[in-house]
């Protein structure tokens, strides 16, 4: 039978055979008895939790199955799920990123990793030449974020693994504003997918923890695989029962933060403070046909720039009620940020508020946003 989405996200677990319990027990237990033989270990064996957990199986065969990948690795963060896959190459390697990106993840590259002499090339991935211009023979790994983080700028998914492709290099994607709900970069030929679930998969604002999808066990997936037991950055079991949670209701919740958000998006369009909103799946958006085409909805995260400046931005910030001033996004309350003011060197402009539309009515939302801009 296959299933659809939906139906495998609620039936992401087996039954508990002690006890018949429908949730999963959380095993705590960081050492578990076996029998000893003097013989090698049968693989499935549970021996300590770093190397496996029941908890942590469970959520890391649930997300390869939902994003269509062979095997997943629960890590303690999707920043420290990045950090693994750059541990896994080899110093001499080069890597070509989205110039925007999650800001943490460049700090990442340029201050820890050049050192240990893996390079970094950024460039525009919305333009497709650039990318070939930069690809090397010594480039081993090409890493998109599309939507981006936070000019809302896409990637054609399918272009650039072709790209990376014809270079023996890995596509990797950051899915994480979009979820496999809405996009599917396996399918369009993507090696690696990584996905902070902090955000939409676990969705409540109280989980940190990340995954690293592979679309294939290939020789680097196995390398990644030994990193994470021996490196240890691994999520914890509760977290990782929490985040399969989370994803039980994630195709539901996506579609009503992605309804809002365009709804939001319209309102905020029209009004004469808006400059510009930034939403994929708004028709003014320069890559509305790509959206249109690559993702399913346009998820619950968008850019707006005010017309009056950094001052109106914060002002704005500061008017409204429902919107919580303060990072991340993808949970259940409306958040608002200004995000010049806490990235590091940033180049963000200074009249741009990040939004993260959440599950509040978006009637009740508008009459905040309207109040606070009149
Ligand atoms: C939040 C985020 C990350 C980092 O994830 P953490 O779980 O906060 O470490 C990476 N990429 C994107 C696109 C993000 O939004």
């Amino acid at each position: 039978m296959s299933l659809r989405p939906e139906t495998r996200a609620v039936h992401n677990s087996k039954i508990d055979p002690a006890s018949g319990a429908i949730v999963p027990p959380i095993t705590l237990s960081t050492t578990f008895e076996y029998e000893t033989t003097g013989m090698e270990q049968d693989p499935e064996q549970l021996i300590y939790t770093r190397w496996q957990n029941p908890n942590r199986a469970a959520l890391e065969s649930a997300m390869a199955n939902l994003e269509g990948g062979a095997v997943a690795h629960a890590i303690s963060s999707g920043s420290a799920a990045m950090l693994t896959v750059f541990q896994a190459l080899r110093p001499g390697d080069h890597i070509v990123s989205s110039d925007d990106m999650y800001f943490g993840i460049r700090v990442q590259l340029n201050e820890f990793l050049a050192p240990w002499g893996l390079e970094t090339t950024y460039v525009d991935m919305s333009d497709l030449d650039a990318l070939r211009a930069a690809m090397r023979p010594e480039t081993k790994l090409v890493i998109l974020e599309t939507p981006t983080n936070p000019m809302i700028r896409l990637a054609d998914i399918a272009g650039a693994a072709e790209i990376a492709h014809d270079y023996d290099a890995m596509l990797l994607v950051d899915n994480t504003v979009a979820t496999p709900v809405a996009q599917n970069p396996i399918q369009l030929g993507a090696d690696i997918v990584v996905i902070s679930l902090t955000k939409y998969i676990a969705g409540h604002h109280d989980v940190l923890g990340g995954v690293i999808i592979f679309a294939e066990v290939d020789e680097f997936a196995e390398r990644i695989n030994r990193l994470a037991r021996i490196g240890g950055a691994v999520l914890s079991p509760f977290n990782c029962w929490l985040a399969l949670r989370g994803l039980q209701s994630l195709s539901y919740r996506l579609r009503a933060h992605s309804e809002s958000a365009l709804q939001v998006a319209c309102f905020l369009a029209e009004h004469p403070k808006i400059e510009r909103v930034l939403y994929p799946r708004h028709p003014s958006h320069p890559q509305y046909d790509l959206a249109l085409r690559q993702m399913e909805f346009g998820s619950g995260l968008m850019s707006i720039l005010l017309k009056d400046g950094r001052d109106a931005a914060i002002q704005l910030v500061n008017r409204l009620q429902l919107f919580t001033s303060a990072t991340s996004f993808g949970g259940t309350h409306s958040l608002i940020e200004h995000r010049e003011s806490i990235e590091e060197g940033s180049s963000t402009p200074a009249n741009l508020l990040r939004v993260s539309i959440g599950l509040e009515h978006p009637a009740d939302l508008i009459a905040d946003l309207r109040q606070a801009l009149a």
